[in-house]
């Protein structure tokens, strides 16, 4: 699942792992979570992650490698926020390659830099559960988040500083691996602005296309 900051990545896989019992990779959601922990790599990361830059490969690649290793699990795999760059998207591709695994699907939300500001500025997450809502637009109530209010929490990196760079970033760093997977004829670009049940509809209809 591809797309800049706020695109809806962590939305959309999420339905995807309930309707389709994947398993998820949120590389994001592991290097806030060292973070928490207060682990020597999170104290290491932190002000990376602060400055909207990104990780170092090595340090994604031992952690991506770690994970996949652990489980030993090495498909119905969907993958938020990884690859982040070409060598990441090559180093992945030689990670599964060697398990006699291949990527299905490459979907990219793609959405405008206006959009995502209005919204980063609202983005709750919860930090029990993984649920992600906004204040403004899609607001956590009792029905659709199960969780105590006390775990729901805005990002240190939802602000419009760094979003400037993880835009950048983004442009700069991710975009290249688009082409990557077109010539592999792997990548749907999606309109990330429609409606959220819009948007899963439609990744659902790409993801029966590639079944039958
Ligand atoms: P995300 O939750 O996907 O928006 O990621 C938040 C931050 O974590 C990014 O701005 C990066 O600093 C870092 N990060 C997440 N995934 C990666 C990755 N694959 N490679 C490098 N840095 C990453």
């Amino acid at each position: 699942m591809l797309g800049p900051p706020g695109a809806g990545k962590g939305t959309q896989s999420h339905n995807l792992v309930n309707d389709y019992n994947l398993r998820k990779i949120s590389t994001g959601e592991l290097l806030r979570k060292e973070i928490t922990n207060k682990t020597s790599l999170g104290n290491q990361i932190r002000s990376i992650m602060d400055s909207g830059s990104l990780v170092s490969d090595k340090i994604m690649n031992d952690l991506i490698s770690k994970n996949l290793l652990k489980n030993e699990i090495y498909e119905k795999l969907i993958f938020d926020g990884y690859p982040r760059n070409l060598n990441q998207a090559i180093e992945l591709d030689n990670m599964i390659k060697v398990k006699g695994k291949k990527i299905s699907c490459v979907l990219s939300l793609e959405v405008d830099k206006n959009t995502v500001i209005k919204r980063i500025s609202g983005r709750q997450t919860c930090a029990n559960c993984g649920l992600i809502f906004n204040k403004y637009f899609s607001p956590p109530t009792d029905s659709n988040h199960k969780c105590d209010k006390k775990f729901l929490i805005k990002r240190s990196d939802d602000n419009e500083t760094t979003l400037e760079n993880r835009f950048d970033t983004y442009y700069k760093k991710t975009l290249p691996i688009l082409n990557y997977y077109k010539k592999q004829n792997l990548l749907h670009k999606i309109n990330g602005m429609a409606e959220i049940n819009d948007i899963y509809k439609e990744i659902r209809g790409i993801i029966a296309s590639i079944e039958t």
